[in-house]
Formats: C-alpha cells, sequence, structure tokens
C-alpha cells in the first residue's frame, strides 16, 4: 500500500531564525508554535491542536500585504522566464487589490469555512480579536500598494533581470533546508540569481516595510546556504540585496567570515535551549505545557495570536 503522508506523534525537530525569535519572545508561544499546533489539521486531533493550529494562522493586515506581493513577485518572475511577457502595473495593482478583499471578506463574512479549514481562508488578527482592520492601517496599506509594485517593477533586480545582461535564475520563494551542525535548518530566501558578468551570486530580500537595521543573523544564513548547497567558495562571490519597494531604494551587504562563525555559533547555543525543553530528544516530544512559562509583558500578548489560548489554559 501506498502511504501518502505520514502521521506522527511529534513533529521533526528543525532550527529557524524565526524560531529561535519566538522562544525569546514567549515560551508558551513557542510551545504553542511548534508542539501544541502539531496535526492541528486532523479530524481527530485534540482541541487544544485544533485550536493552536487554528490560531497560528491568524495574520495581520501588514503581513498578508508583504506575503501577497512577495507571491505576485514570484509569479511575474517565473512568467517572464518560461513566456518574456511582463504584466502592466495597472493589473498587478488589481491583483493585489483582489487580493486584499478576498482576504477581507473571507475575515468578515466566511469565519466559519477559516474555523473548519483555516489553510484555505484567511483571518486578520485585527478582525479575529478587534472586530475590525483599523481605518489608519487600511489607509497605510492603500497607499503603499501602488508604490510598491512601480518600484518592484523599476527595481535594480527587476532590471537587471529583464535587461540584455547576462543574468542566470537560481531559484525563487522556496523553503530550504540545510544541515548545521547535524540540526537541520530552514532558511527562505526570496529570489536568487547569478550574474555571469560581474561573477556574483546575487541574494534578493524584498522589503514591503520601512527600512530597519538589518538582521545580519538572517544574511548570514543565506550566504552559509549559498556556499553549502552551490558550493561557492569565496564570500566575496556572494551579494546580499534588499529592495526596498516603498522607497524604491536597495543596499547591498557583503559579509565576512566572522558573521557566518557567528551565525553558525547562535544556531548552535539556541538550539541547546530548544533541547532544554523536551522530555524526549530522540521522539523531539516537548514538556508539558506548564514547563512553558507565559511572558509578563502585556503589550506582547496583545499582539499574539494565541491570547485566546491563553485566557483558557
Ligand atoms: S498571549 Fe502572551 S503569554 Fe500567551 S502565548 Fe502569547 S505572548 Fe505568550
Amino acid at each position: 500500500m501506498i502511504t501518502l503522508f505520514e502521521v506522527r506523534t511529534y513533529p521533526e525537530f528543525s532550527w529557524s531564525l524565526s524560531r529561535h525569535k519566538t522562544l525569546l519572545n514567549c515560551t508558551r508561544k513557542y510551545y504553542y508554535d511548534y508542539y501544541a499546533s502539531h496535526n492541528g489539521w486532523l479530524y481527530d486531533s485534540s482541541a487544544l491542536a485544533k485550536d493552536a493550529y487554528r490560531l497560528k494562522k491568524l495574520t495581520t493586515l501588514e503581513m498578508f500585504f508583504g506575503q501577497a506581493l512577495h507571491n505576485i513577485i514570484h509569479n511575474v518572475i517565473k512568467n517572464y522566464l518560461s513566456s518574456g511577457t511582463i504584466p502592466t502595473e495597472k493589473e498587478l495593482i488589481d491583483k493585489l487589490r483582489y487580493l486584499l478583499n478576498l482576504a477581507f471578506i473571507d475575515s468578515t463574512q466566511r469565519k466559519t469555512f477559516w474555523t473548519a479549514k483555516p489553510k484555505h481562508y484567511t483571518m486578520f488578527h485585527e478582525i479575529y480579536y478587534g472586530g475590525s482592520l483599523p481605518p489608519e492601517k487600511v489607509k497605510d496599506i492603500q497607499n503603499r500598494l501602488a508604490v510598491c509594485v512601480t518600484n518592484f517593477l523599476k527595481s535594480k533586480t527587476f532590471q537587471d533581470l529583464t535587461s540584455s545582461k547576462q543574468m542566470r535564475f537560481i531559484e525563487s520563494e522556496r523553503f530550504r533546508t540545510m544541515d548545521l551542525d547535524g540540526t537541520k535548518v530552514f532558511i527562505v530566501m526570496d529570489f536568487v540569481y547569478r550574474d555571469i558578468d560581474n561573477g556574483k551570486w546575487i541574494i534578493v530580500d524584498w522589503k514591503t516595510g520601512k527600512e530597519s537595521d538589518d538582521d545580519k543573523s538572517q544574511l548570514a544564513l543565506y550566504a552559509l546556504y549559498l556556499q553549502k548547497a552551490y558550493k561557492v567558495q569565496s564570500l566575496d562571490e556572494i551579494e546580499i540585496r534588499n529592495e526596498y519597494l516603498l522607497t524604491g531604494t536597495n543596499r547591498s551587504h557583503s559579509l565576512t567570515k566572522q558573521d557566518l562563525d557567528r551565525v553558525q555559533e547562535l544556531s548552535g547555543m539556541s538550539v541547546q535551549e530548544m533541547l532544554r525543553f523536551l522530555e524526549d530528544d530522540e521522539k523531539n516530544k516537548p514538556l508539558a505545557l506548564q514547563a512553558f512559562p507565559k511572558n509578563e509583558h502585556p503589550k506582547k500578548c496583545s499582539r499574539c495570536n494565541f491570547s485566546e489560548l491563553c485566557e483558557m489554559y
């Protein structure tokens, strides 16, 4: 008999920077996110698993906007590479607006559908917990919409890709894993290509929010991945570029060996910390819920997906 997918009692252990940040943020949230929600998509799972899985899927307006734009960009690039065609600015803006409106309708009129199939519908955190989208947030997203699409089409990366320069597409929007000291590490890179003329591997991060201090650990993980997956010998061959779609600017970063050593060290220490919350390392079986203390900052809780659960348990 063919087994389509394996039902595991406990999730497979893996490390990512976002997992590390969640643990630092709130250990209870870490438990809900990485353990309680496991198997919550199955019909006969516990009420806690189903609730945690459902709440994990909540998204904010900004997060949804960023993700929708990333998906659109991914499709534009994919279509361009296969057919050489580029949609008009208006078509892209209309598509983005359609997705935002659909998500709003899901959140306001399809709550029962979302409750039953949270992966297939959208629920905004703002509406789930607050009853509506704050008008200033809506206005902000409306302003960002056309600006980000225009800036994407004018971006250095897209111009490079559609110019006659020697470019080779490598990867886009895929979950990738690599082995770091025996641990499976997850990274997501928006877009990777090779500039043959300049002998560079370019990793692109599309930013749809305001500029902030770059997270060097994230960038160093990207570089580590390229070194391992594509055997890139020298860090000088790797350019990491942030494309700021709100301002139409970009910034490139290079990394040193120390940056890479530091992130490897961080990952190792973080994994050790995570192992402290396991009853059985082999199975990745967590300790009981009470061993994951709640954080004591009400501000963090107000933004958290799981506050409903925290009132119950
Ligand atoms: S509501 Fe607060 S305590 Fe509960 S998981 Fe979220 S951040 Fe942690």
